[in-house]
C-alpha cells in the first residue's frame, strides 16, 4: 500500500483530493500544438493570461488563511507587474527557498506548474504541507518574463517569445551613444521594425549589485560565457528578491525543444535537469558544498520520477555541460545557492497536463526532502549517473 504523498501520489498514482484542478490539464491542452494559428485564442485555453495572473494569486492568497501573501515585486520593460508570492518569511528561521518560472516568456508551462503548488500549499491540510510550511520560507516568481508572456505578432495574435520588450539605452547608463548593446539583444531585434529586446536569461552578474557606469563601454557586448550586465528591470527585480531571501535552495523552470534519449531510443525525453551551470569566476568561486546540494536535489528528482513505474517520467537526462554565469541559476549559484534547472520537454506536442505533473511531482519531493531533511542520505556523485542528453529532433534550438 502507497503512503499518500501530499503531491506524487495526487498527481501520479489516484487519490486526486489534494490537488483537484489538476484534473483540468488535459482537457484544455492546446490543440495541435503552439501558438501562431490564427484560430486559435490561446489564452482562453489552458494557460493563464497576463491579466489573470494578478487575480488568481490574489485568489489563492485569500483562500489560505495568512499562509501566502502576494505583492507586486517590479515592472517589466513594458509595464507589467510582476508578482511575488510568499509563504513565511526568512527572518523567523526557516530555510529560504525560491522558485522562479517563465523567465523565458515563450516557456510557459512552469507557471501554471507554481499555480497548483501554491492552490496546494495554501489549503491544504495535509501533514507534509504543513511540514513544508513550519520549516521553509518558501517564495515564487510566477512568470518573471510577462513581455515575452503576451508577445503578439503583428497581426494582435499571441505568439509568446523567450525576450522581454525593451531597447537598447546606453545613455540611460552613461555610456557614449553607439556602444554596442548585450550580447544577448540578438542583432536581429535590433533591426528596422522589430520589437527589441532581450534574453533575461542571460542578464545576471554574480555581483547582484552591479551596474553599469560611464567608462563601461569596453566591457560590452560581453560574451555567453560571461556574466550580464542587470539591465532588464526583471532581471533587477528577480535579484532583488534573491537578496531580501538569500535562498538555500533555488529552482527555475524552463522548456527546451524535443531530445530522444539515446541515439538507439526513440523515446522522447521528458525533462532535462541540471544542478551545474558555471564553474565560477575569480571573484565568485562555486561553492563545492553548494555544488553538491545542488547535485543531491537533481537525483532525488531523478529517482523520484523514475521510481513512478508504468509512467511517462522515465526519460529524464541531463542538460547539456554549459558556462553560462549570466543565468539566474549560475549567478544565484556563485551566491550560495543549490540549484536545479527544469527543462521540459516543449509544449508543441498535446502533453500538457503530464508536463505539468512531471514538474509537481519534482518539486514537491524537494520541497518534501528539503523540510524533512532528506538530503544528506543522497551521493552527490550519482549526479553524473544521471544519462546525458540525446539527439535532438526538430527543433535543435538550446532553451537554457
Ligand atoms: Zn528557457
Amino acid at each position: 500500500m502507497r503512503r499518500r504523498a501530499f503531491l506524487g501520489g495526487v498527481a501520479g498514482v489516484g487519490a486526486g483530493a489534494l490537488l483537484p484542478s489538476l484534473a483540468h490539464a488535459d482537457p484544455q491542452s492546446i490543440p495541435n500544438g503552439p501558438w501562431n494559428q490564427p484560430e486559435q485564442v490561446v489564452q482562453k485555453a489552458a494557460l493563464t493570461a497576463n491579466t489573470e495572473l494578478g487575480p488568481k494569486l490574489e485568489q489563492i492568497a485569500a483562500r489560505s488563511k495568512g499562509r501566502m501573501a502576494v505583492e507586486v515585486v517590479g515592472r517589466s520593460a513594458a509595464g507589467w507587474p510582476i508578482h511575488l508570492a510568499r509563504f513565511g518569511e526568512p527572518s523567523s528561521g526557516k530555510l529560504p527557498v525560491l522558485i522562479q518560472t517563465q523567465i523565458h516568456g515563450g516557456e510557459p508551462l512552469g507557471t501554471e506548474v507554481v499555480l497548483h503548488l501554491m492552490q496546494t500549499l495554501a489549503t491544504s491540510s495535509h501533514p507534509t504541507v504543513r511540514g513544508i510550511l513550519d520549516r521553509l520560507a518558501l517564495w515564487f516568481i510566477p512568470r518573471l518574463n510577462m513581455d515575452g508572456a503576451d508577445f503578439r505578432n503583428a497581426e494582435g495574435f499571441l505568439v509568446q517569445r523567450r525576450q522581454n520588450t525593451q531597447a537598447w539605452t546606453p545613455g540611460e547608463w552613461g555610456l557614449v551613444g553607439g556602444t554596442p548593446a548585450p550580447w544577448y539583444l540578438p542583432r536581429s531585434l535590433l533591426q528596422p521594425g522589430s520589437v527589441s529586446g532581450y534574453d533575461i536569461n542571460r542578464d545576471f552578474h554574480p555581483d547582484l549589485t552591479f551596474r553599469l557606469r560611464p567608462g563601461d563601454e569596453p566591457l560590452l557586448p560581453g560574451a555567453s560565457e560571461l556574466p550580464g550586465f542587470f539591465v532588464t528591470p526583471e532581471a533587477r527585480t528577480s535579484a532583488a528578491v534573491f537578496q531580501r531571501l538569500r535562498p538555500w535552495f533555488f529552482i527555475d523552470h524552463h522548456h527546451r525543444g524535443s531530445n530522444t534519449q539515446s541515439e538507439t531510443d526513440n523515446q522522447l525525453t521528458t525533462l532535462q535537469v541540471i544542478g551545474l551551470v558555471t564553474q565560477g569566476t575569480a571573484a565568485f568561486p562555486l561553492d563545492p558544498a553548494v555544488r553538491d546540494l545542488s547535485f543531491r536535489v537533481n537525483v532525488l528528482v531523478w529517482d523520484k520520477l523514475r521510481a513512478l513505474g508504468n509512467s511517462p517520467f522515465g526519460g529524464i537526462t541531463r542538460y547539456p555541460d554549459v558556462e553560462l554565469p549570466g543565468t539566474a541559476l549560475g549567478s544565484y549559484a556563485l551566491n550560495g545557492s543549490g540549484i536545479m534547472l527544469y527543462e521540459t520537454r516543449s509544449v508543441a506536442q498535446k502533453s500538457m497536463g503530464m508536463l505539468i505533473r512531471q514538474s509537481l511531482i519534482g518539486m514537491g519531493a524537494t520541497l518534501e526532502a528539503v523540510a524533512f531533511d532528506q538530503l544528506d542520505t543522497i551521493d552527490p556523485a550519482r549526479y553524473l549517473d544521471i544519462p546525458p542528453a540525446g539527439p535532438s529532433i526538430g527543433n535543435p534550438r538550446s532553451d537554457l
